[in-house]
């Protein structure tokens, strides 16, 4: 990746996009549009169609049909894996294009959106397209005069809900191992981050998908979304997304057909610093980018930064100035560590947390402001706060934003207490060079992923998702088949 490829890029028009569905790239119904606001600069670079239900009964109904006739659904585990082997290449081949446009949409510094949209999804769909032709349906342990087998089959039609902060990438997780199920999707994106999604599905027609199979409908949360979400004829949703939408999500499936609902919701994930860190300056760096790389809008990122007493000062400078050297600006630069944050409405609730832990009694250490405001873009000082007490707002509640609660505790038990102390369960670390500690805290930890001596980078191999109210299901390894796929029974008799 070189600085005068991605220039080349970042004033490509991108004109009026079209849902896509049943293979075609067609407007709204009701002709009705969306303006994509760039978080660079502020400035309108294209529109979306605004999707109303009946554009999203179109595409279910696409998704169906391609079900019922078979040529995705019944076809050998192998000629899936051919096609989305192919469609992982084309991502690849079209990497940086999709990078700078997902950039441009949502505001994530180019470093790590290249690495972290196009290829992470590249990689997902090369995974699941290598393993469905690897597994095998079973046959029970039943007494001899019967042969009981457990076949696993697709669902049928999968929503899919994505938020705006990694669409390529959170969308593969999704998109992928349900159609190498399988499955025919519908998917959702963000309305602030829909331009990447709209690029893959033709990526996927390219690479051979069969019209229907994989469907993309753009448009609001409330009509667009609500209306997957309540359809009769949708087996599954997959979403990612915050908690309060999450909840409607059970509830439309509950007024609906009762379908299937996965959920990956938002964090408040405990970085935990011992004393016996192996290494203080690494943690601090490794911190300060767990936390404020992509303006914090990561949903694992480590916000609640908890210190063992004994070394917390010490600590807090070392902190203080590896984030002070970030470099906070335009996201298509290759020199940016952490680029806009996605919108105006974002940007306002960051700052409203930031008013809010001061009023609280929360100290600021470190930024707390909106800057480069004269770009007309969205940008936010990666702020810093200490003296964060379990009760306070900033302690509960999910920021989405660069904004840091440093808390400090006495002993393993009290970490592992302020730890738990909320009602989420995404992720977690812990930096100790003690290996019994370490496995401890792994077990006392309510995480779904707990880091030591690192802070995120997982793969696809292992699963993400959450405990508590960061939801249930999981993305991302082999175990995300059992939600796209459902078990069927044949009980035969041999006499
Ligand atoms: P959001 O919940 O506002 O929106 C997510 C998606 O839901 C969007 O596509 C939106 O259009 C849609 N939506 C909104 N209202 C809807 C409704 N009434 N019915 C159906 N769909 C609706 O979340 P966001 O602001 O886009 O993303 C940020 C949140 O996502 C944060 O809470 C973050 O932690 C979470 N997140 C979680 C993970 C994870 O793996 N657990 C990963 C990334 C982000």
């Amino acid at each position: 990746m070189d600085q005068s490829a991605i220039d080349r890029l970042r004033d490509e028009p991108v004109g009026k996009q079209g849902l896509w569905i049943g293979g075609k790239s067609l407007p709204a119904a009701s002709g009705a549009v969306l303006d994509v606001v760039s978080p660079i600069d502020g400035r309108t670079i294209g529109a979306i169609p605004d999707a109303g239900p009946e554009d999203v009964d179109r595409a279910v109904a696409a998704a169906r049909a391609a079900f019922e006739k078979g040529s995705w659904s019944r076809a050998a585990p192998a000629e899936r894996k051919k096609v989305l082997l192919r469609l992982a290449d084309l991502i690849e081949r079209n990497a940086l294009e999709l990078a700078v446009l997902g950039v441009r949409d949502n505001g994530t510094e180019i470093g790590m959106a290249y690495k972290a949209e196009p290829l992470s999804a590249a990689g997902t769909f090369r995974y699941y397209a290598e393993a469905i032709d690897k597994v095998y349906g079973e046959i029970a342990p039943t007494k001899p005069d019967v042969l009981g087998l457990i076949h696993r089959e697709p669902l049928g039609v999968v929503g899919a809900i994505v938020p705006w902060n990694f669409p390529m990438m959170i969308g593969a997780w999704k998109a992928a191992p349900a159609l190498a199920a399988g499955n025919s999707v519908v998917l959702k994106p963000a309305e602030i981050a829909s331009l990447t999604l709209l690029r893959l599905a033709e990526l996927a027609a390219e690479a051979g998908v069969p019209e229907g199979v994989f469907n993309v409908v753009t448009g609001r949360g409330g009509v667009a979304g609500e209306a997957l979400g309540l359809s009769m004829d949708v087996d599954a949703i997959a979403f990612t997304g915050s908690g309060p939408v999450g909840r409607r999500l059970l509830e439309y499936s509950a007024r609906s057909n009762l379908k299937r609902v996965h959920l990956e919701l938002g964090g408040k994930s405990p970085n935990i610093v011992f004393a016996d860190a192996p290494d203080l300056d690494r943690a601090a760096k490794v911190s300060a980018f767990g936390i404020f790389r992509n303006s914090g809008q990561v949903c694992v990122a480590g916000s609640r930064l908890l210190v063992q007493a004994s070394i917390h000062d010490r600590f807090m400078e070392k902190l203080v100035a590896v984030t002070e050297r970030m470099k906070v600006g335009d996201p298509l630069d290759l020199g940016t560590d952490s680029g806009a944050v996605s919108s105006a409405e974002q940007l306002a609730k960051n700052l409203g947390h930031v008013a809010d832990a001061e009023r609280e009694g929360a100290r600021l250490v470190s930024g707390g402001r909106r800057l480069l405001e004269e770009t007309g873009g969205f940008y936010m000082e990666p702020t810093i706060f200490e003296g964060v007490k379990p009760s306070m707002r900033l302690s509960r509640e999910e920021v989405f934003g660069p904004v840091l609660a440093v808390t400090r505790f006495e002993d393993e038990a009290d970490a592992v207490r302020l730890a738990n102390s909320t009602v989420y369960g995404l992720a977690s670390a812990v930096w100790t060079s003690d290996l019994g500690r370490a496995h401890r805290m792994v077990r006392a930890i309510r995480a779904g992923v707990v880091h030591v001596n690192t802070y995120g980078g997982a793969d696809v191999t292992v699963p993400l998702g959450g405990f508590g109210q960061s939801g249930f299901g999981r993305d991302k390894s082999l175990h995300a088949f059992d939600k796209y796929t459902d078990l069927r029974t044949a009980w035969i008799a041999l006499t």
